[in-house]
């Protein structure tokens, strides 16, 4: 057990790391932020920051040896350095190395039963032609490495957008993946302990626009409830298959006939920040408890139910209306720059 008042360092200064340093302080812990860019929005809430890239060695090993646990709350990491960290990484790096790359990731997933989107691996313009005509159109191409929020994506719709989308994802290697006309998409988040203890929230339905999430809901529509247990089972065989230790997030299409997974994240997830006001203890927390080996927390809801919407861009601008609306919860994430495409801040209704 890690106690509090012990240092948890986090890899990645995003909005993830400065929602999860505000959920440890209030256990008592100190977090250390470890981030390439000058300001990241975590550094702002945390006890301390370092600033390195990535792959500088040295300044990981120095700012792991400081810390009594290391997490990380962004995927596109490399691994090779975070692997020298051992067991003081929780998830490990086979969590991390899994989700980051998109052929590997389809292949582990369907390697533990759960269905994916038929796909095919792209190494050139003849494997595009191949999966066009063995997948059909549409067909949706995607990096295999550092896709996130619709980035590192192109579709296919006509033969003769074939060229096009090639170029558009800078003929990276990739996969091309079927379109799946799903009835809605939703996510199970779980959270689990190093000895197999395991909690699920509540899934939410999540709408995106432009590839990026929009908003989630909770509780979910029908198609979500309908399918919700033979996806959590799907998600739990996922998590036990990479020991997984911590939060980890599942994306589902509700398909005709039945879930199939979209994508996994092997930390906290836009899709649960509504879980910090409408559930009893949010995925920030839980993923410190389980690291920490903490007792688990209740995952149920506080309320009804809830809806977070993304501030996106410009959204941001919304906020003085958004303060004053009776019972919203605001949550600004304090980056400077409000670039279109970029996550600013969230708003949680908790339906009452
Ligand atoms: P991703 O980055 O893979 O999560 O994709 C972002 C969003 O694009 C998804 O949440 C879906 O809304 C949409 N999308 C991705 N792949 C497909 C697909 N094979 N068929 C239909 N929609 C997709």
């Amino acid at each position: 057990m890690i106690p509090p008042g012990s240092t948890i360092g986090i890899v990645g200064g995003g909005q993830l790391g400065r929602m999860l340093s505000i959920a440890a302080a209030q256990l008592g812990y100190r977090c250390h932020i470890f981030d390439p860019h000058p300001n990241p929005c975590a550094a702002d809430v945390a006890a301390k920051f370092t600033r390195a890239e990535f792959d500088d060695i040295q300044a990981l090993q120095g700012f792991a040896a400081e810390a009594d646990i290391v997490t990380y709350e962004f995927e596109n990491l490399p691994v090779e350095p975070l692997r020298l960290l051992g067991d003081k990484l929780k998830p490990g790096v086979r969590s991390l190395a899994i989700a980051q790359e998109r052929a590997e990731e389809k292949t582990f997933i369907e390697s533990t039963g759960a269905r994916v989107a038929p796909w095919r691996p792209i190494d050139g313009l003849d494997d595009v032609r191949s999966a066009v005509s063995e997948l059909g159109l549409p067909l949706v191409l995607k990096t295999r490495c550092y896709g996130y929020d619709g980035k590192g994506q192109a579709w296919v719709r006509s033969a003769d957008e074939l060229d096009a989308a090639w170029d558009a994802i800078g003929r990276a290697p990739a996969i091309a993946e079927a379109a799946v006309a799903f009835i809605t998409e939703y996510s199970v988040i779980l959270c689990r302990w190093a000895d197999g203890r395991h909690v699920f929230w509540d899934s939410p339905e999540n709408e995106h626009r432009d590839g990026i999430l929009h908003r989630s809901t909770v509780p979910g529509g029908e198609a979500v409830a309908a399918q919700v247990e033979e996806a959590r089972a799907a998600a739990l065989r996922i998590a036990e298959a990479l020991d997984h230790v911590g939060v980890l997030t599942v994306e589902f299409f509700a398909s005709a006939d039945g879930p199939l997974v979209n994508e996994i994240a092997p930390r906290v997830h836009n899709s649960g920040h509504w879980t910090i006001e409408g559930a009893v203890t949010s995925q920030f927390e839980q993923h410190i408890r389980a690291i920490c080996d903490l007792h688990p927390g209740l995952t149920g809801l506080t309320r009804g139910g809830a809806t977070m919407e993304n501030l996106i861009g410009s959204d941001i601008d919304r906020w003085p209306e958004l303060v004053g609306e009776r019972g919203v919860h605001v949550h600004l994430y304090g980056k400077d720059d409000a670039r279109p495409g970029r996550k600013m801040g969230h708003v949680t209704r908790v339906i009452r």
